[in-house]
Formats: C-alpha cells, sequence, structure tokens
C-alpha cells in the first residue's frame, strides 16, 4: 500500500464513519506497519511518535501513582531517565540485575534484551514467573532474535527508530502485545499518535530486517571475536545476537582518540542501522558506564574494511 498522508477520510454514504476518519484515531499506513510488525512479534502493535513515547504512554497506561517499576539494571540509560522523570507523578523504580528474579512487590518488571550497552540478557522464565505484567525492551533483539511474547513477557517494546527503521532516517516507537486496547485508547486520547511517513518507512525497513540483522549479527561476531583478543582492549560485551557490542579500552581519552579517529565507522550515537557507528556512552551517562567504554553498531559494510578501520583507530587507544 502507498503512503497515506491524510489526517480525515469521509463518512460512508449514511453519515457513519468508516474504519479511519481521523488521524490522530488510526490511519491506513500506520494499521498496515502496525499489523505487519505485529505478526512478526506475535501480537498486536501499536505505533508511538518514538520509543521513548512508547515507554512513557505503556507506564502511564498500566500503572497507577504509588506503583513501583522493577528496572533491569544498566538498561537504555533514556529509560530510567523517563522513570526518573515520573517519581513526580508518584511513580518509583528499584534496579535489579536482570539475570536473577526480580523483587517482590512490584508493580511492573522491565528488562531489557540485550541491555544497551552492558549486553546482558534477561531471565525470561524467572520474569514470567512474578506477579506483575512483564515489558520487555527487545529494540536490540528484534524479532529476527527474539519474541517476548512467546517467552511469558505481556509486551515487547521497540525503538523502532533502531534495527526495526533501519535506516537512521525515522523516529518511531512500538508496543507489541496480547490485549493492547487500553493503550491504544490511551495514545488517541493522549494524541501521541505516529506520523504516517514514519510509519511508510518502518514497513520498508521491515521488508530487509531479516536479512540486515543476519548480516549484522555475523559481522559482529567475527569483530567481537578480534576483539577479544586485541591487545589494547580491555572487556567485550557481546550477547552474540544483532550488531551491538560495547569494549572498554584504557580510560576516556583513549575512547575518545579511537572514536575520533575512524574512517568508516561514523561517530555518532543510536545504534542499528546499515551505516556502523560509536561512541563513548560516557559522555551521555556519566559514571554509570566505565570511562573507556565504547558501544558499537555493526552495519552492513564489509567485515574486513570495518575491521581494518578499528584496527588502525585502535593504535592509537
Ligand atoms: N530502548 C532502547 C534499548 C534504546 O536504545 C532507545 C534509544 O536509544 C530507546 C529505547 C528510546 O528510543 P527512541 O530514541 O526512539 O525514543
Amino acid at each position: 500500500m502507498g503512503l497515506d498522508r491524510s489526517t480525515i477520510w469521509p463518512y460512508d454514504e449514511r453519515g457513519e464513519p468508516r474504519d479511519f476518519y481521523y488521524s490522530r484515531y488510526g490511519s491506513p499506513t500506520v494499521a498496515e506497519a502496525e499489523a505487519t510488525l505485529g505478526e512478526l512479534d506475535g501480537g498486536e502493535a501499536v505505533l508511538f511518535p518514538s520509543g521513548s513515547a512508547a515507554t512513557t504512554s505503556l507506564v502511564l497506561a498500566l500503572l497507577a501513582p504509588g506503583d513501583t517499576i522493577a528496572l533491569a539494571a544498566g538498561c537504555y540509560f533514556g529509560t530510567s531517565v523517563i522513570f526518573k522523570a515520573l517519581a513526580k507523578w508518584g511513580l518509583r523504580y528499584v534496579e535489579f540485575d536482570q539475570t536473577g528474579p526480580p523483587p517482590d512487590d512490584v508493580q511492573l518488571v522491565w528488562l531489557e534484551a540485550p541491555s544497551n550497552p552492558f549486553l546482558t540478557m534477561p531471565d525470561l522464565d524467572a520474569a514470567a514467573a512474578h506477579d506483575a505484567p512483564v515489558v520487555v525492551d527487545s529494540t536490540v533483539a528484534t524479532p529476527v532474535h527474539l519474541r517476548p511474547l512467546e517467552h511469558g513477557a505481556d509486551f515487547a517494546l521497540h525503538s523502532v527508530t533502531k534495527y526495526l527503521g533501519g535506516h537512521d532516517d525515522t523516529l518511531l516507537g512500538a508496543v507489541v502485545g496480547r490485549d493492547v486496547e487500553e493503550l491504544r485508547a490511551f495514545r488517541t486520547r493522549m494524541g501521541i499518535s505516529p506520523a504516517p511517513d514514519a510509519a511508510w518507512l518502518l514497513l520498508r525497513g521491515l521488508k530487509t530486517l531479516d536479512l540486515r540483522v543476519r548480516r549484522q549479527t555475523e559481522t559482529a561476531t567475527t569483530i567481537a571475536e578480534r576483539l577479544r583478543v586485541h591487545p589494547k582492549v580491555q572487556t567485550v560485551r557481546y550477547a552474540g545476537i544483532s550488531g551491538l557490542m560495547s569494549f572498554d579500552v584504557a580510560d576516556g581519552d583513549a575512547a575518545r582518540r579511537v572514536e575520533t579517529s575512524l574512517r568508516i565507522v561514523v561517530n555518532a550515537t543510536s545504534l542499528g542501522g546499515v551505516t556502523s557507528v560509536i561512541e563513548s556512552r560516557h559522555r551521555w551517562e556519566g559514571d554509570r558506564v566505565p570511562a573507556g567504554l565504547l558501544r558499537l553498531s555493526v552495519g552492513l559494510e564489509d567485515p574486513d574494511a570495518l575491521w581494518a578501520d578499528l584496527s588502525a583507530a585502535l593504535e592509537r587507544a
């Protein structure tokens, strides 16, 4: 289907609304992208204008003042920033090690598969055994490597901006669940509706998702193996899926020299695109990460050309 940018559609001949009437409620391109993503992840998808909008909406739709979220320690920094901001509305969060069971007395469990930038994988069975609803941010795993609903999670969340879009040209988020009607109604009432252009770019991205992510996984596996035996590299974190990894060089100055010496790998934020990007996360996350930590998102370039670029830059570490 083509891109439909309309915000209105005519009522039928009896004056009744058809499937689409006003785009805050729903639009054909968004609906098609939701159907395609829902099928991939084994549930019903609801799109949001960004991954962060998906996170905020899901938490506000599910929880009430006084509730507590168990948040996987070391997961995407921005998620903790959102939860901190929501303290003003009476929501609290506690961090826990997602490789084990979540703490008792929480009303929502928030996992990340794998965590960004520490690359730990959650214990999905332990989380599914918890009474509270379970959300898995599977932005990095993608449905190519993980379908969280099949492992007992209630919701999968994606920053579509990353692998699903795949080309660093669309900001979009998604929640996939078995029962999303409340969330969809919340989105419509609050006006947190996605743009059809972004949904169209998601449809384009999904056509190559499997190919892209499999190739990125293959290349990243090779790069991680080579980094592990490189004398200037101290620690390599890679979950063995997708193109995301992090590794440590000696200190913050060494990290800065490496990230600014690369020629093919772009020194920029974000991840999951066809272009490889690297950045020191210390500039954003401070002492939550080691000063020498570099986060690398492997793209679709030739693996040997990427390695030549990385090993030349590491000489300057
Ligand atoms: N979840 C993860 C794992 C992310 O890496 C990001 C962004 O970096 C987000 C959520 C937030 O997504 P967005 O930037 O689309 O709001």
